[in-house]
Order: structure tokens, then sequence, then C-alpha cells
């Protein structure tokens, strides 16, 4: 494998370039790879499985860590589950929970997001401060025949909310409760689903043989990209800061482990 023939290298966001986006101090070592890239010339594009943030918080927060991305080449799990129903019905009424930045993507996508019946698509992320009328509604919307969508698929995460430190269960762990109540199933859109990852792809132009994905998750961005035909690199990060998928058989074995992103600016 030459990474010199690579053209679009696509970077996973927590525990990758930044420690997560509820703290988003950068890795030195992503900075270095990611000027180098820059300066090289190679295409640049984030994919993320946060979906509590819209595209546009999450290119803010990596700006702000001194990550410079235009706006079009940053894709949420939010965006991916808004283009998701959008392929199926566009203009979809669609009750949506998260803690605002999903609603925002499907906006941008042109569905119509409300909470008045009737509801086409039951879209759910992580919420901090969901209400148990908002479980509750949306249940009663999927018993009723709307499909069920969680965006991304983690059972926890660490973070920080309201001023407090801590773990806080993920989407995934929402919809089980409504797939519980209902016996409807979930369809997850996120990585390491590898149609989102040959979509961003394709969306930019490129081959998925002319891409290379970069994270810190074998369950995610190696399963996701080594699934969708893509060069994976995995950098070994903090393991307590992983957060855990449900990647069933897909392969998670990386093409290049590094510990340090760094050691790649000589490979470029
Ligand atoms: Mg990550």
């Amino acid at each position: 494998m030459n990474l010199r023939e690579k053209k679009l290298w696509v970077f996973d966001v927590d525990n990758c370039l930044i420690r997560d986006v509820d703290h988003p101090t950068p890795f030195d070592d992503a900075l270095k790879l990611w000027n180098a890239l820059i300066e090289k010339g190679y295409e640049l594009a984030i994919l993320t499985n946060v979906g509590r943030l819209s595209a546009r918080q999450v290119n803010q927060a990596l700006s702000d860590a001194g990550f410079e991305i235009p706006l079009e080449r940053v894709f949420t799990a939010g965006a991916a589950a808004a283009a998701y129903v959008h392929n199926r019905v566009p203009g979809a009424r669609c009750f949506v929970i998260g803690e605002g930045g999903a609603q925002e993507d499907f906006i941008a996508r042109g569905l119509d997001v409300t909470n008045n019946p009737p509801i086409d698509f039951v879209a759910v992320g992580a919420d901090r401060g969901m209400t148990f009328q908002e479980l509750n509604f949306a249940t009663k919307m999927v018993t009723e025949g709307a499909p069920l969508i969680c965006i991304s698929g983690s059972r926890d995460y660490p973070g920080i909310y309201l001023g407090s430190e801590d773990t806080f269960i993920g989407e995934r762990s929402i919809v089980a409760a409504i797939e519980h109540a209902t016996g409807v199933e979930t369809v997850v859109v996120g990585k390491p689903l590898p149609e989102i990852l040959v979509e961003t792809v394709k969306v930019l132009g490129h081959n998925v043989s002319d891409a290379v994905i970069v994270g810190d998750n074998p369950k995610s961005d190696i399963a996701g990209g080594n699934a969708a035909g893509m060069t994976t690199i995995l950098v070994r990060r903090n393991p307590d800061n992983i957060i855990d998928f449900e990647s069933g058989d897909l392969d998670t074995t990386p093409t290049v482990t590094v510990g340090s992103l760094d050691e790649l600016i000589s490979e470029i």
C-alpha cells in the first residue's frame, strides 16, 4: 500500500483529531499530519458519528482547535441519517430526538422536523435533556408505523454536560427502550455502516480505492472503512475514550496502525 497514491483523507473526530466535541483540545500529532497533508495538496474530509452536534457545530469546534476545513466537507451521523430519509421520502415529516444538532442537519436537508402527527420517520440521537414525554411520543409514532432510525450507535460515551464530567447513555440505549416497547427494529445510520463511507467518498468525487480513513475506533472507523473498500489507519489513543459500537462480523483489522499520526508524514 502506497499512501502517496491516495487522494482523499477522511478523518474521525473524537479521540482522533480532538479529545471529544465536549473537550475540543487538539492532539498535536493530528495537527502536524493535517497541516502536512494540506501542504502536499491532499483532499481532506471529516466523518464523525457525533449526532448531537450539527455539521456546522462540529466544523466550528474543529476550527477552534486549529483544523480548518470547508463546511461542505464535514459529514456527521445526523447528516447521514437525514440523507438516508431524504433518499426514501424527500421532505418527510420527522420527529427527531437530539440536542439540536441532528435537527439542524435534518432541516438543512429539507426535511420537516416536527412533533405534530402524522410522523413519517422517528430519528433518535444522543440527547441528555430528553424528556419522558419525547420518548413516549417517539414510541407511539413507531407503534403507528413510522420507521425508527438510530443516529449513530453508541451505547454510552464520555462527555461534559451542564458542567458535569460523566459517562452518558448513548442513542443506541435510548433506541433500545423504543425497540423493547414496540417490537420494531431500528436502522443504525453511522459508522460502521459502509454505505455512509462510500457515499461520503462519492459525494466528494473520489473512488474508495483512492481514499483513506483515519480513526481511533476499530469497531466504527476501521470496520466501516474496510467494508467500504478504503485504506484504514488506526491511531492508538486513550482506550478509555474508545466508544463501543456494534460492528457485527465486519473486519476490524486496520491496514496500518500507528501510535502517533505524525509517524505518517514521511509516508505522504
Ligand atoms: Mg473516534
